[in-house]
C-alpha cells in the first residue's frame, strides 16, 4: 500500500448497476422524452455527451434538446428515482470487497487519506454512501450537480480530482496519489492529473472490453480491490 491518497470513482467501481452503459442508455432515454427533444442521439452518437466537457450544451442543442440547461437537473432526478427503486430491489448494490478496503485503508497506521470522485450529483452520491454505511470512510468527495453548469467539472476533467489533492494538500514530491475507476474517462483525468491511474475491470463491458487500445493507458488493472492492498 504505496500510496498515500487514495480516491475512488463511485459508479461501477465501488457500486454495481449492473451493465453501466445499458443503466445510463435508459436515463438518458427517459430525459429526452422528458425534455421532449426532435431527435435523441444514436448508440454511436451519445458518446460525444461524455466527452464534450465545455461544449456539452452545443452537443445538446444538436440533438434538439431546446432547453440544454435543464438537462442535467432533469437526468439526475430520473437517475435518483431510479437508484432508490433499483436498490430496494437489491439490485443495485455495493460489490463484496468495497467496505473491508475502504476500512482497512481508512484504519491503516501510516493516516492515509481516502477519497471519492464521482460524476454523479452531490445528492445521489450521498444517498447511496449513507445507505451503505460508507460515508465516514472518506475523508473528502467531490461530486456534481451544486450549480446548473458543473457537468464542465466532470471526469475525464481533471478538476475535481485537482480540488481534492489541492484540500489534501497533496506534495507529489513527497506522496503518491491514485485514482480506481472502471472507465475510461477516470484514466484520463488521472493522468491529466498527473496522479496514478488504476483501471478497475470488475467484470467485461463494452465500456473496458477495449481497454488495451485506448489511447490513454492506466498505470495498473485490477479485477477487484483486494489487488490495490498490494500495489
Ligand atoms: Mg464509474
Amino acid at each position: 500500500m504505496n500510496f498515500n491518497f487514495y480516491l475512488f470513482d463511485l459508479d461501477g467501481t465501488l457500486l454495481n448497476l449492473g451493465d453501466i452503459g445499458a443503466y445510463v442508455d435508459q436515463i438518458l432515454k427517459e430525459t429526452f422524452t422528458k425534455l421532449e427533444a426532435s431527435n435523441p442521439p444514436n448508440k454511436d452518437e451519445k458518446y460525444k455527451l461524455w466527452s464534450s466537457e465545455e461544449d456539452f450544451f452545443d452537443v445538446l442543442r444538436e440533438w434538439g434538446v431546446k432547453n440544454p440547461h435543464n438537462f442535467w437537473k432533469v437526468y439526475d432526478e430520473i437517475d435518483f428515482n431510479w437508484r432508490k427503486e433499483l436498490i430496494e430491489k437489491k439490485k443495485i448494490f455495493l460489490y463484496k470487497d468495497v467496505y473491508n478496503i475502504l476500512k482497512k485503508i481508512h484504519h491503516h497506521k501510516n493516516n492515509k487519506k481516502l477519497a471519492l470522485i464521482s460524476n454523479a450529483a452531490y445528492y445521489i452520491v450521498d444517498f447511496i454512501l449513507e445507505k451503505f454505511n460508507i460515508t465516514s470512510f472518506f475523508h473528502e468527495r467531490f461530486s456534481l450537480g451544486y450549480y446548473i453548469n458543473d457537468q464542465e467539472l466532470a471526469k475525464p476533467s481533471p478538476k475535481g480530482i485537482l480540488k481534492i489533492l489541492d484540500k489534501f494538500q497533496y506534495d507529489p514530491s513527497k506522496s503518491k496519489a491514485i485514482l480506481v475507476g472502471d472507465s475510461k474517462y477516470d484514466i484520463i483525468a488521472a493522468k491529466k492529473a498527473n496522479i496514478y491511474a488504476c483501471l478497475i475491470r470488475r467484470e467485461i463491458y463494452t465500456s473496458n472490453k477495449n481497454h488495451k487500445k485506448w489511447e490513454i493507458q492506466p498505470d495498473f488493472v485490477i479485477g477487484g480491490l483486494n489487488e490495490l492492498l498490494y500495489l
